[in-house]
């Protein structure tokens, strides 16, 4: 399979290309040049098949021969190693856990994919890679944790000192062996700009062979189509329509759902469910794409002002809305409604939402009242584990949240890190040291 540019269709390259670039030299995010279709008979059998199988048969039609059969088995069976479950609320509405990885949120998928495959191809060519990544926090953890002990690649990530949680804190300094945390000593800006000095910087660039895990990598997307079908293996009544909320922000995971839609899986309609940022949901109500500065809510992951897989849902639909319109409906909640979203689904069904989640849940709730099929199924992605809003949960609910088990050992570790200044110079001279 080749891919694209979305800034120019006749910029080609191969998966390999694709995967170690991240972003087009044109600044374009990379695209399959076609969308693959899966055999009727394969969605027809689907439920005879594990997670790991499912992944592969989809995974295949997009790497092509660029990975051997067994090598690309073994990615995924060092990647997607944790499940996707399918939870009943009640009849037909449903919540597809997607935190059951290592750092609690789905981003776990996309980033242990996106490792394994880089580490693949760093070996093939028995290359050393370093990454710089910056975090505020969240995607940071899962980064680390994907690439912790592939050979061939060291991982440096830069984060504010003081200004993440403490949670977030442990998952990124505790992990050590080829993960370094940087303790910036300024804003998530100023980690922001220093990683952007870095890879413009020739000297440092010649010497370290430096790239980025960007979050809009076509190896972090893919994977993410992988549990929409591993999803819709598991809904009870196949005979009707399915809806699936998907609570957004930079909309990767949306688009790998709208690309498992294309690929032949019979999801009828996507919701984009944002928070206060609603840029999206602007664009897809009025066709009016206007970015904003974003604004700072509960479900801290979605506060994206000028979502990046935009370009790649235009793509999917030849920059057509009423198209887009057909499968995609999209509102924006405000924290209030998140938290009335949280109340609402412990108090009916027992179950804790994470604000996520509960984003998603308002918007299907909303969507029952401009359905015009009669019956279907309603699908919510659960992209994070509540314990990690502890205190919001709490507060809302008066419970006591567990922290599961592959969090909480993190915590009794010690944290390691190294301290720097928001000096670019400092971080250029610890990088040419270190390596
Ligand atoms: C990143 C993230 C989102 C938003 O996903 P996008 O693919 O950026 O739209 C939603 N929820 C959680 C918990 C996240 O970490």
């Amino acid at each position: 399979m080749k891919f694209y540019s979305t800034n120019d269709k006749k910029n080609l390259v191969n998966f390999e290309t694709a995967v170690m670039e991240g972003l087009a030299k044109d600044g374009g995010l990379f695209m399959p040049v076609e969308i693959p279709s899966i055999e009727q008979e394969f969605i027809n059998s689907i439920e005879s098949y594990e997670f790991q199988e499912i992944a592969f048969r989809i995974a295949e039609k997009f790497v092509g021969n660029e990975i051997g059969k067994s090598d690309l088995s073994d990615i995924i069976r060092s990647s997607i190693n944790f499940p996707a479950p399918l939870v009943n609320l009640k009849d037909n509405l449903m919540i597809l856990e997607l935190f059951h990885g290592p750092t609690l949120a789905f981003k776990d998928f996309g980033a242990r994919f996106m490792a394994k495959t880089m580490g693949y191809f760093v070996k093939k060519k028995n290359n050393k890679l370093n990454i710089l990544v910056a975090t505020s926090g969240d995607t940071g953890s899962a980064v680390a944790y994907g690439f912790y002990e592939t050979s061939g690649i060291n991982v440096f990530i830069l984060y504010p000192k003081g200004k993440v949680s403490l949670i977030q804190e442990k998952q990124l300094t505790t992990l050590n062996k080829n993960i370094t945390a940087l303790e910036i000593d300024g804003t998530f800006d100023d980690c922001q700009r220093l990683v952007k000095s870095a890879f413009v910087d020739e000297e440092l660039t010649s010497k370290l062979n430096l790239t980025s895990a960007n979050s809009i990598n076509i190896a972090r997307l893919l994977p993410q189509s992988f549990y929409y079908f591993e999803a819709y293996k598991q809904i009870p009544n196949k005979s009707i329509h399915s809806v699936f909320s998907v609570p957004s922000g930079n909309l990767g995971n949306l688009t790998a759902g709208l690309i498992a839609k294309k690929m032949g899986l019979p999801i009828t309609k996507f919701i984009g469910a944002v928070n206060s940022n609603h840029v999206f949901a602007d664009f897809v109500n009025i066709g009016i794409f206007q970015p904003h500065p974003s604004v700072q809510t509960l479900s801290n992951a979605m506060d994206v002002g000028n979502p990046s897989n935009l370009a790649r849902i235009r793509e999917l639909y030849d920059n057509r809305l009423s198209e887009i319109q057909r499968d995609i409906h999209s509102k924006s909640y405000d924290d209030v409604k998140t938290r009335l979203g949280i109340k609402e689904v412990y108090e009916k069904y027992g179950y804790i939402l994470d604000p996520h989640g509960a984003v998603g849940y308002m918007a299907l709730k909303d969507y029952e009242i401009v359905r015009t099929t009669a019956r279907f199924n309603e699908v919510i992605l659960e992209t994070a584990h509540p314990a990690k809003f502890k205190d919001v949960i709490e507060e809302e609910l008066g419970v006591e949240i567990d922290i599961p088990e592959r969090l909480a050992t993190c915590l009794n570790k010690q944290k390691k890190s190294v301290q720097l200044s928001s000096e670019y110079e400092d971080l250029k001279e610890f990088l040419l040291g270190a390596v």
